[in-house]
């Protein structure tokens, strides 16, 4: 993220049709240019509600501001890790590698357990939300996180490094109501050098 004072959108690092047939051109403009683009909106007419404000002496309703900028900023945050955790997948990769492959393989015993307990965190999500891999750093130990919405279930000060948008306008137009067969398409675009790369930095 820049050192603006404001959230921005970030271009993909890959074509609109790259992520094919995981994610269809039609479904990626649509949700990347649109949806999270309203999140990044979102955020930052409240941080601009609030410089008025502040500037102004006014009140404003914490209570509601908070909640709201909870789930806008929570949105575009998790659009963030997401778009760069995937990646074409001639690029992706089966497997991961690295320090990731070793911490994922004692936490969870292996990979494909993993991947067992991830996808059904993913399609079990009640409504709108995100399967996230993370990391305490208070045990060292990795966890699945089953956030609702943008911001319900988030462990707080708990690093994710990897997440699975599973709200229907990530996947509503490729696969209709057929939420399993996206998260197991998934499998096919993770960028597991990212992920790998997200763990490193919190292992320094
Ligand atoms: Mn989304």
């Amino acid at each position: 993220m820049s050192d603006n004072r404001f959230y921005s959108l970030p271009e993909l690092p890959y074509a609109y049709n790259a992520l094919e047939p995981f994610i269809s051109e039609a479904q990626l403009r649509l949700h990347h240019d649109k949806h999270h683009a309203a999140y990044v909106n979102g955020a930052n007419a409240i941080f601009e509600r609030l410089d008025k404000t502040r500037q102004a002496g006014t009140d404003v309703d914490m209570k509601a501001t908070l909640k709201e900028l909870s789930f806008q900023a929570g949105g575009h945050i998790l659009h963030h890790l997401f778009w760069k955790n995937l990646a074409p997948a001639n690029k992706a990769g089966k497997e991961p590698g690295g320090i990731l492959a070793d911490n994922l393989k004692k936490e969870f015993g292996s990979f494909e357990r993993f991947k067992k307990e991830f996808s059904a965190a993913a399609v079990s999500a009640e409504g709108s939300g995100w399967a996230a891999l993370a990391r305490c750093g208070m045990t060292g130990r990795l966890l699945i996180m089953q956030i609702e919405k943008h911001n319900v279930n988030v462990y707080p000060h708990i690093r994710i490094i990897m997440v699975l948008d599973v709200w229907e306008h990530a996947y509503y137009l490729d696969y209709k109501n057929e939420r399993p067969r996206y998260v197991e398409a998934f499998w096919n675009n993770v960028n597991w050098d990212e992920v790998n790369q997200r763990l490193e930095v919190l292992l320094k």
